[in-house]
């Protein structure tokens, strides 16, 4: 992908604090973090989404992401963090090569990841359930 702001650091075409990298996964500090030391990791080939990575990339990108999370629980973390994936652009994915975050937890931190809790009507999570298991 030629305008991929992330092909073009896994490339090396612009620079990026890269903490780790193999043959099919990069990992790199976010440019503007949600707490100083959050990651991003990246499968080197350009996947838009989840849904779009084939398994066994998949299972690489975890591999890295959890390589990177001890390191980075050991070194400026506290051994806790949140592991988030936005997908899609409703979802806030701005860019779109797939990646996962890794963002270090304080205890004082600002970062807030809570959300309202909704409720089903009587029956409907049963509703919800019988629909997704349709597709698989
Ligand atoms: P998204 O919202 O797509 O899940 O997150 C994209 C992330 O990429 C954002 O947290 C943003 O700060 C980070 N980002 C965007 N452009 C760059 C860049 O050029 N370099 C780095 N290191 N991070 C970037
Ligand atoms: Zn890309």
């Amino acid at each position: 992908m030629e305008d991929c702001i992330f092909c073009k650091i896994v490339k090396g075409d612009i620079p990026a604090a890269k903490v780790y990298e193999n043959k099919d996964t990069v990992a790199f500090l976010d440019i503007a973090p949600a707490n100083k030391g959050h990651c991003l990791i990246v499968t080197r080939d350009h996947f838009e989404t989840l849904l779009d990575i084939p398994d066994e990339k998949l299972g690489l990108l975890m591999e890295a992401a959890k390589k990177v999370t001890r390191a980075l629980s050991l070194s400026v973390g506290n051994g806790a963090y949140n592991i988030l994936m936005n997908n899609g652009e409703v979802a806030g994915q701005v860019v779109k090569h797939a990646h996962l975050h890794v963002i270090p937890r304080f205890k004082k931190d600002l970062l807030r990841l809570k959300w309202i809790n909704r409720k089903y009507e009587t029956g409907e999570i049963h509703e919800f359930a019988a629909k997704i298991k349709k597709f698989l």
